[in-house]
């Protein structure tokens, strides 16, 4: 058991900030009495203790206030992407068996209620949570469902206290850390942040949607010292750089996919303290950070946390130094299971040790390397094929934006990697992309078909999602 961490913070902490948005600054002592208001309204519309309350927002310090007020009445709390078309909602109310669904609209079933309708009810006072129970579920997050159909995860107070804490000891604590959150609470990455700030007593600043210029001006300001992205977000907040970053700006935390290395490059130009990660929804946010300061280990995900045990198997065995396995990983901060899935846990957590479904390898001096999911794994005339690889390769050419690659079934090698590009340059062209790979890659490697389009199909956190370009093809 371990104190209510708001509670506690505006106990401890109540003059801090905890939460600024384009409005206003809330301190925790605010956060706190919004907070406890939201829950005796909950109460009120009748929410009990074990729950499931489902959330459907895009990120605002009210969504904040939401989150603590079910946690305070021991609500189970369900986050939903806002981008999930109607009948993916309803899966997943049906799936968990949510009581209600809490959004910033109106949505067309009888679970739902609309936050300005709750900010209308009476209030019914009841006895907070004062204290959490680490293995208690806290929250649960489908996975976004990039390979397959989503998996409910149910992440434990344990999960999040721990992850906060692994991350603190990678990354150190300073009392005037402000943590940039554009990326959404419904994901690990958003909520993590919101975790951290309680546990920590560090502010967050609450950003509905990704705004590459603000975000600049913000962190020129000296306001923000840390932030969450991907890669994708990275990249454009560069593309309207004029000056390196201020030093005040001490860790751009950036995961959910590889990042490429010309964008490293340009990191380290504009003085932008990259600090790549690896982790899941599973593990509650990171696994393993590599520091700016490892230059000399490019493109690896870096050590494990404090917490984590990584290890790389095959068919149950654990392999050496260097040797390509599925990543494989245990520690505090693994989820309890999949939601109403016994299958699907038993599936991947084995004695503790959930098996992520990523390949990789550790090199000898214990630094992790993400290659591709396993998934995604292309193989080519018996070779091992990495589309993250190909991908990569593709964005150093100067004409590429974004690039996305998939295997596609072929007569003589089994599969072929084919690949999705969207320019800068219109005027590349398909042989000259060919021929750039040639230059870079074995021949087995380079796409047989480069496909020029628009966009890639993402999901809500900017994700390229393969299996969508796949049926690209197919069309
Ligand atoms: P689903 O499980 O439903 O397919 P998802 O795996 O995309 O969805 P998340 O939990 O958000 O959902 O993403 C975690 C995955 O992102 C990891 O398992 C890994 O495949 C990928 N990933 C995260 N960090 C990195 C990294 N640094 N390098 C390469 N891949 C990464
Ligand atoms: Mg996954």
């Amino acid at each position: 058991m371990i104190p209510n961490w708001l509670l506690q913070r505006a106990y401890l902490t109540p003059n801090r900030i905890a939460i600024y948005d384009e409005t206003e600054a809330i301190s925790f002592a605010e956060l706190h009495e919004r907070t406890a208001k939201r829950a005796r309204q909950l109460v009120f519309l009748g929410v009990k203790k074990g729950d499931v309350v489902a959330i459907l927002m895009k990120n605002s310090a009210h969504m904040v206030e939401l989150i603590h007020a079910l946690h305070y009445i021991g609500a189970i709390v369900l986050l939903q992407n806002v981008r999930l078309s109607v009948d993916e909602v309803k899966w997943q109310l049906e799936h968990s068996g949510a009581r209600f669904v809490i959004c910033d609209e109106p949505f067309p079933d009888e679970r739902a209620i609309e936050w300005s309708e709750v900010t209308q009810l009476g209030e019914r006072d009841e006895k907070w949570q004062t204290m959490y129970n680490l293995d208690d579920v806290a929250t649960i997050m489908y996975t976004s469902g990039t390979t397959g159909k989503p998996k409910g995860v149910m992440q434990t107070y344990g999960n999040h206290w721990w992850s906060a804490i692994g991350s603190a000891l990678n990354l150190g604590l300073r009392e005037d850390d402000c943590w940039l959150a554009a990326v959404p609470f419904f994901h690990v990455s958003g909520l993590s942040i919101l975790m951290r700030s309680v546990i920590y007593g560090i502010g967050v600043y609450v950003m509905s949607s990704f705004d590459a210029k603000r975000i600049n001006e913000l962190i020129f300001q000296q306001n923000i010292t840390m932030m969450s992205a991907v890669s994708t977000m990275v990249q454009q907040m560069i593309q309207e750089l004029k000056a390196p970053y201020p030093s005040s700006f001490r860790c751009m935390l950036v995961g959910g996919g590889p990042v490429p290395l010309p964008l490293l490059q340009s990191c380290a130009y504009w003085n932008i303290p990259v600090y790549q990660t690896y982790g899941m929804t599973e593990t509650a946010s990171q696994v393993a950070t590599l520091s700016p300061d490892a230059r000399h280990k490019q493109g690896s995900a870096g050590k494990p946390l404090f917490h984590m045990n990584v290890r790389i198997e095959k068919e149950g065995k654990q392999l050496n130094a260097n040797e390509v396995g599925e990543i494989v990983v245990k520690g505090p901060s693994v989820m309890k299971g999949y939601w109403r899935n016994e299958e699907g846990t038993a599936a991947v957590l084995k004695d503790g040790w959930l098996h992520t479904g990523d390949i990789g390898y550790m090199d000898d001096e214990g630094f992790l390397y993400v290659l591709d999911r396993r998934s995604d794994l292309i193989i080519s005339g018996g070779e091992n094929v990495y589309p993250a690889e190909i991908e990569s390769v593709l964005l150093q050419h100067e004409a590429v934006k974004e690039a996305g690659v998939v295997g596609v079934a072929d007569e003589t090698w089994g599969q072929v990697p084919c690949a999705f590009v969207v320019l800068h340059d219109v005027t590349a062209t398909e042989e000259q992309l060919k021929q750039f790979c040639m230059n870079k890659l074995a021949k087995y490697k380079v796409p047989k078909r480069i496909y020029i389009v628009d966009h890639l199909p993402r999901n809500a956190a900017n994700k390229l999602m393969r299996h969508k370009l796949k049926k690209w093809i197919n069309e």
